[in-house]
């Protein structure tokens, strides 16, 4: 897998604007913020995009969501509230293929999708509707009874 600029922001070879690291994530202000809060939070591991995600990888991404909580928390936008994006892959418009948790807030943030430069054919929509039963099935693990 090439080399990212956020696997270099991890390993600290280059310089970023560090929020928080652990074994896990690394956490670190994007260097061309969208909104007054603008944080990343990626894992440690350079997992390319959300589609090459394994099992491996479940404890990393609970890390990630519950670090950028705690984040806006700290950043005091967890009140008015903020919005989490991960982008994957090139319809999704993702640069950086370095699974990567966008936080941002700090201001109103709009409609959650601006319109698309092409807009899908309605027939392209459709066949991509996939039928409830169809829905594909995975192997979760079930509850424990015990609790
Ligand atoms: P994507 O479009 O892949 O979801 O988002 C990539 C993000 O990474 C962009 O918001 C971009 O500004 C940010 N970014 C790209 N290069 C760097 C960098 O070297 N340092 C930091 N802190 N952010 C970067």
């Amino acid at each position: 897998m090439t080399d990212t600029v956020f696997a270099q922001i991890v390993r600290g070879e280059i310089p970023t604007d560090l929020m928080y690291q652990d074994e896990l994530v690394t956490a670190f202000r994007d260097i061309q913020p969208q909104a007054p809060t603008h944080i990343l939070v990626v894992p440690n591991k350079p997992v390319p995009t959300l589609a090459d995600v394994t099992d491996a990888d479940e404890a990393a991404l609970g890390r990630m969501i519950r670090v950028a909580a705690r984040l806006a928390e700290e950043e005091g936008i967890d009140e008015a509230g903020y919005r989490l994006i991960l982008n994957c892959r090139a319809h999704a418009g993702q640069e950086v293929y370095h699974l990567h948790l966008h936080l941002l807030g700090g201001r109103p943030l709009g409609r959650m999708l601006s319109e698309s430069e092409e807009p899908p054919a309605p027939s392209d929509h459709l066949a991509r509707v996939i039928p409830p039963h169809n829905l594909p099935r995975f192997p979760l693990p079930q509850p424990s009874r015990d609790a």
